[in-house]
Formats: structure tokens, sequence, C-alpha cells
């Protein structure tokens, strides 16, 4: 079901826990600002999710509480992943949900990177 963008942080969130550790990921990327690990269930050849390490519900939350350096190193941190996979020759698609229109489940700031495949017209 999809989240209230608007609620505040719940530090229990599924996120939360894979950056703690306590739940297991298929990690690519990792420093200071980010951390990017494979989708669970994957909608692309290559689908990897990169998440802010603070603690933000989504990118409206991260935009108007983030600070300018933490907004810098996740954006910084979204590209080195793009590049490390080879995905800029090619071409690839990012994409956040916020709230319910959209979808959004999990309620922790993450960025959908997709690639592998031609990947069709923008969904409306
Ligand atoms: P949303 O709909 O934009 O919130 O996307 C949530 C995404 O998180 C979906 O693509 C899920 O497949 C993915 N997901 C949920 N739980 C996990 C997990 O434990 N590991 C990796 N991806 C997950």
């Amino acid at each position: 079901m999809a989240i209230d963008a608007t609620r505040p942080y719940d530090p229990d969130n599924i996120f939360a826990k894979i950056l703690r550790g306590e739940i297991p990921n298929k990690t690519v990327y990792e420093d200071e600002w980010a951390l990017a690990f494979h989708d669970i269930n994957p909608a692309a050849p290559t689908h990897i999710l990169v998440i802010p390490k603070g603690a933000y519900v989504s990118w409206d939350d991260f935009s108007a509480r983030g600070s300018n350096e933490e907004i810098g190193g996740f954006v910084r941190a979204v590209g080195h992943v793009a590049r490390a996979l080879d995905l800029v020759a090619p071409g690839y698609r990012l994409l956040a949900n916020v709230g319910g229109h959209a979808g959004q489940e999990v309620p922790h700031l993450h960025v959908h990177l997709f690639g592998g495949r031609p990947l069709g017209p923008m969904l409306a």
C-alpha cells in the first residue's frame, strides 16, 4: 500500500533496517552519503535502488530538510553508480516515487535506477 509522504520518518522501515545491517542486501556501492543495492523485484535487467544514509521519507522531505552536503553527496553517488555500471553510453532512467499517487511503498527516499534494455516511453 502506498505511503502518505507527509508522515514523520519511521525508523523501523525496511530500508532503515538495511542501512543498519539488520536485513541483507546486494550492495553495489556505498559511501558516506548513500547506499546502492539491487531491487529485490527487478523491473529491468539492471534495477538498482539508491538511498541516502539520512532519515528522509521521500524526495520531498530530502529536498526540504536535507543539507546541501547531503544532497550533493547523494546526487553524486547516483551518478557514480550509473557510471560504474557502464550505463551512460546505452542510457538509463532514474525514478523517485513520492506518496500515494506515485505508489511509493517504502517510506525512506529511494531513487530507482533502471537500465540494461530500451526502457520505452515514460509512464504518465
Ligand atoms: P517504491 O514503490 O518506489 O516505494 O519502490 C519500492 C521498491 O523497493 C520496490 O521496487 C521493491 O521491489 C523494493 N524492495 C522492497 N523491499 C526490498 C528489499 O528488502 N530489498 C531490495 N528491494 C526491496
